[in-house]
């Protein structure tokens, strides 16, 4: 019989880069600092951060823009840390999108293709192809790029994206300067396309709500360094901490300490709250629970939930498909949304009991 390990060992992808201790000095200042990450083959995955936080200057040195400082860059195994940006077979695309202005929209498409030496013939059929996979008529080729919308010159752009035929695509808040519901039409397109070509893409945004629709991965940075990377569902499920918890959406925070009697006292609600403390928080005196505002719920019992409190409605805000209540609880504000069809009538200042269950809530250490 043949080494069980042999036959039914698991295809994983294969990491196509790998970033192991990278930084990046701006002479005395450190702008990416010690970053080691594998990004795997045909994964979609987005760096999210604050301004400032190195996101840019991370893929710019993916792209061969800028050089690590130390540390070491691979693809596919091979040192690229010196590989010029246009012999790496990565290609950015950028906010500003740096279309050719007075070419068409076919000449934009098919420069790299022109770069390449691909015959003419050749060269419209792929822009054409490409036309339709970027959803843009084909009557487009022989326009002028000026004549195009925003949205129309983000598809061009990304159509000579993928003219290049690059492994990696790297994009630097491509959709950025768009209006919010163009942006929320091409983030599902991209990760149609994602999806359509098997391609691997990295993103960077500061938009919570693109990360989350588009990734397969999501990457948390702040001051240089990557903070903790996971799924969308992990990262907004089990936040690594409470920068991570806030960045990702509203949150309520309760700071708790352990009294005498063993339980853990919320100073901010004063009354003792009950909570799963998980192994890595053991022995601690101390910790954060945040609770998110969905999670948080009407109790018609001090019984519903693992957790119940007395509150007072002090306002309700209209989120659309959703309504958030804002409840004080003595000198606290606590945030509730429920969906709108279980909108309940409430008036101002009435008094009501809002509770949560332990295992909805994420514990941090403080
Ligand atoms: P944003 O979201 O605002 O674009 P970012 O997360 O992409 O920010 P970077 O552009 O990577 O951040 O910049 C990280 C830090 O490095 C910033 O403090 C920036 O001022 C600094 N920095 C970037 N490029 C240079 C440079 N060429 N020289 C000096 N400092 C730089």
């Amino acid at each position: 019989m043949g080494s069980p390990t042999a036959n039914s060992a698991v295809k994983r992808p294969l990491p196509v880069l790998q970033l192991v201790d990278v930084q990046k000095k701006f002479g005395d200042f450190t702008a990416v600092a010690d970053i080691s990450l594998n990004v795997m083959e045909g994964e979609f995955l987005t760096i999210v951060g604050p301004s400032g936080s190195g996101k840019t200057t991370m893929l710019r040195m993916l792209a061969g823009m800028e050089a690590p400082s130390s540390g070491n860059i691979t693809l596919r195994g091979e040192a690229i840390n010196s590989l010029p940006a246009q012999r790496r077979p990565t290609c950015l695309v950028f906010q500003s999108l740096a279309l050719f202005p007075h070419k068409t929209v076919g000449e934009n498409i098919e420069f790299p293709l022109k770069v390449k030496k691909i015959p003419r013939a050749e060269r419209k059929a792929r822009a054409l192809e490409l036309l339709r996979m970027l959803r843009l008529p084909e009557n487009y080729y022989g326009k002028n790029v000026m004549q195009c919308s925003g949205g129309e010159r983000q598809r061009v752009a990304l159509a000579r994206a993928f003219a290049y035929d690059p492994e990696v695509l790297l994009f630097d808040e491509p959709l950025s300067a768009l209006d919010y519901k163009l942006k929320k039409v091409l983030e599902k397109e991209l990760k149609d396309l994602h999806r359509e070509t098997g391609k691997t893409f990295i993103y960077i945004t500061h938009s919570l709500e693109e990360a989350m629709v588009m990734s397969d991965r999501i990457a948390v940075m702040r001051a240089g360094r990557i903070i903790q990377v996971g799924s969308p569902e992990e990262i907004y499920a089990k936040p690594a901490n409470e920068f991570v918890a806030e960045f990702f959406g509203e949150v309520n925070k309760f700071p708790v300490t352990l009294n005498a009697d063993q339980d853990w006292l919320s100073t901010d609600l004063g009354c003792p709250i009950h909570l799963d403390l998980p192994a890595e928080l053991q022995g601690t005196q101390s910790a954060t629970v945040v609770v998110r505002p969905e999670y948080m719920q009407f109790a018609h019992s001090p019984d519903d939930f693992d957790n119940v409190i007395r509150g007072v409605v002090f306002n309700e805000y209209s989120l659309g498909s959703r309504v958030q209540y804002q409840i004080r609880c003595g000198d606290n504000s606590v945030l509730l949304e429920n969906p709108r069809t279980f909108n309940r009538e409430l008036a101002r200042n009435a008094q009501v009991l809002i509770g949560w269950n332990s295992a909805d809530a994420i514990i941090t250490g403080a």
